[in-house]
């Protein structure tokens, strides 16, 4: 079989996306590379098929040995000879595994890089022919990345025992130095670069002003998420904890995940996020690489990341599949404080701190954005884009500014004259005038800013802050209690002599989400669509999941659902022709489906 047609035939696609043609021709001539996509850019296929298409055995490195049992399932599913070599194997299934590569009876091997190194791997694969190695999530390898695993350091010995085996690296970070220092330590000086684009359209990203966060949280889900899949991040366990637990009393499936739980609740939790469907796993950043579940629809951040790298990878986890999704996020002075406060007080050096703190500021930058963030994300990783992405909540809903110069102005006053010793809601009650025992108790209500900040709520002056925060033209004190300083940069507004525009946080309530040019899926056709079909066919997938213990979508995506509910296929050659229906999952789960089809029209018809 050639390229296309082991798209078609195994895979059930009828093209290819983006740069994946020209990984797999490259490949499969031999040739090695360095793969850069973005999450769900279709990493997979591009040695997948040279695996299959080339002799021998295609060898695939990768760090998530939780998630290589779902990997090789899928491709089985699809009738792909694969297996995998990890910890969790025993010793007898190690050695059927062993045998069936020796026999040039498996297309792809999935093994975790310390295994593969080791002496007996090492012999197997002397002796096995061998069609290729990938070296995925390859930013393992850059001891400056956050994923830096030591093992992966070892995989430059690849090249020297198989220098006849072409190897394909592939990552989805973006970032220069990362890229560098892969190939310096693969020795990948003579790979050819594949590098696409990083934009994610089908993801919209938000970012609230926290009020209420939970109420927020909640809306959101109910209003976009209702029943799907999807990540709560947060920046501790307890809070994590809390959240789970106050979620699932809100009727929602939702589950904690930190590295505060048992390895087995751990475990077990992972399993159920990517096996049922529509759980919402409330998480640490601990919950991360390698989620290769492909319909997670949101993922909600309830604390500022610590940089955008950060920020651009959680969000990433959202829509791999392609379909909509959404990044949201609620924001408020108090992460700032938290975040500041745990950069400074971490055990790094000066100059670490420094570049943390900037990263941090980008951040807060990006939150305060009045414009595209599309264009500001992808702009971060230099990339270009046009000045409206038409698929963020800046672009969806323009943002008003306004003169916040006398605003500024009256906050910074206020900050001095009660001598920078404290916090937000203090400082706004002075200006909004309020008569508090605490107020009167340190005489700022005879203070000349008491009192001259009633024309704004307490919301705004909350926003107010917080912008002039964010911009360093206020600094919050680490002290624990939040005080609010002056900072080098206040003087200049201070006097007046610069203007200050701020975004104006308050948006329309409710406005009814329009549906933007950047997502992907069109509105399900009401002359074609029909929920009892979609609903019928969903649990026919559950069932055949579960009685092979496999997640819903290896069987089928969600996608390839969506599509039997368009088109009704009335016959197996119709349903070939859906996307992601290749030869192997025709024959067998062609009738099923096929059936449940010709059922429901049936009964629709004499209903
Ligand atoms: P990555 O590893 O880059 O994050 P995957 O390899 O998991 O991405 O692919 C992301 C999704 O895109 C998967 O659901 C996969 O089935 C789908 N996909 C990959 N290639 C194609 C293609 N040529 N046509 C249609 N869908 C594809
Ligand atoms: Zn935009």
């Amino acid at each position: 079989m050639d390229i296309h047609e082991t798209l078609q035939r195994v895979f059930g696609y009828p093209r290819f996306l983006g740069q994946q043609e020209a990984v797999i021709e490259h490949t499969v001539a031999g040739g090695d590379s360095l793969v850069l996509m973005p999450t769900g850019g279709g990493k997979s296929l591009c040695y997948q098929i040279p695996a299959i298409v080339r002799d021998g055995v295609g060898v695939v490195v990768s760090p998530l040995i939780a998630l290589m049992r779902d990997q090789v399932e899928g491709l089985r599913q699809a009738g792909v000879r694969a297996a995998c070599l990890n910890s969790t194997l025993s010793y007898r299934e190690v050695l059927e595994v062993e045998a069936a590569a020796e026999r040039g009876s498996l297309d792809l091997l999935y093994v975790a890089p310390e295994r593969l190194l080791g002496e007996r791997t090492l012999e197997l694969l002397a002796r096995t022919r061998l069609a290729l190695f990938a070296i995925d999530e390859a930013h393992c390898v850059s001891q400056w990345g956050h994923d830096f695993r030591p093992e992966y350091l070892q995989l430059s010995a690849l090249r020297d025992r198989f220098p006849d085996v072409p190897r394909i690296a592939l990552t989805a970070t973006a970032d220069e130095p990362t890229r560098r220092e892969i190939v310096r330590r693969l020795g990948l000086g003579r790979a050819r670069r594949f590098v696409s684009g990083f934009d994610r359209p089908n993801i919209r990203y938000s970012v609230v002003p926290r009020n209420r966060a939970r109420a927020q949280l909640m809306r959101f889900l109910e209003t976009r998420h209702r029943g799907h899949a999807g990540i709560v991040y947060c920046l501790s366990r307890r809070k994590v904890d809390d959240t789970a637990e106050w979620l699932r009393g809100e009727g929602v499936n939702a589950l904690p995940y930190h590295a505060g739980l048992p390895g087995t609740t751990r475990q077990r939790h992972q399993d159920r996020f990517q096996r049922e469907e529509g759980v919402v796993m409330v998480a640490t950043i601990a919950f991360g690489m390698g989620i290769d579940k492909p319909d997670v629809r949101f993922v909600a951040h309830l604390d500022l990341p610590k940089s955008i790298e950060a920020y651009y990878q959680e969000t990433g986890r959202a829509g791999r599949d392609g379909q909509p999704a959404d990044a949201w996020m609620v924001y408020g002075l108090q992460e700032v404080v938290t975040l500041r406060h745990m950069v400074e007080n971490s055990d790094a050096g000066e100059a670490r701190k420094r570049v943390e703190l900037r990263k941090l500021d980008a951040m807060l930058g990006y939150c305060e954005l009045a414009t595209c963030r599309r264009r500001t994300l992808l702009a971060y990783f230099g990339e270009e884009a046009p000045e409206s992405c038409g698929n963020c909540d800046n672009c969806l809903a323009p943002v008003t500014t306004w003169d916040a110069t006398e605003a500024a102005r009256k906050a910074m006053s206020c900050v001095s004259r009660t001598g920078q010793r404290f916090g937000a809601a203090y400082l706004i009650d002075v200006l909004r005038g309020r008569d508090t025992e605490r107020i009167r108790r340190f005489g700022h209500d005879r203070l000349p800013t008491y009192g001259v900040g009633a024309d704004l709520g307490p919301r705004e002056w909350h926003s107010v802050f917080r912008q002039l925060v964010a911009r360093g033209l206020l600094s919050v004190d680490v002290d624990g209690y939040g005080s609010i300083r002056l900072t080098g940069e206040s003087g200049p507004v201070l006097r007046g002599d610069v203007e200050v525009l701020m975004r104006r946080d308050v948006r329309p309530v409710a406005a009814k989400p329009r549906r933007p040019r950047g997502e992907q899926e069109s509105p399900p056709d009401p002359a074609t669509w029909d929920e009892g079909l979609w609903e019928a066919l969903r649990k026919r997938r559950t069932e055949l999941a579960s009685a092979q213990a496999v997640p819903p979508y290896v069987i089928f995506h969600d996608s390839t659902l969506r599509e039997m509910v368009a088109r009704r296929p009335r016959t197996p050659d119709d349903f070939s022709q859906l996307a992601g229906v290749g030869d192997t999952k025709l024959r067998r789960y062609g009738t099923d489906f096929l059936a449940v089809i010709a059922a429901h029209e049936k009964a629709s018809a004499q209903g």
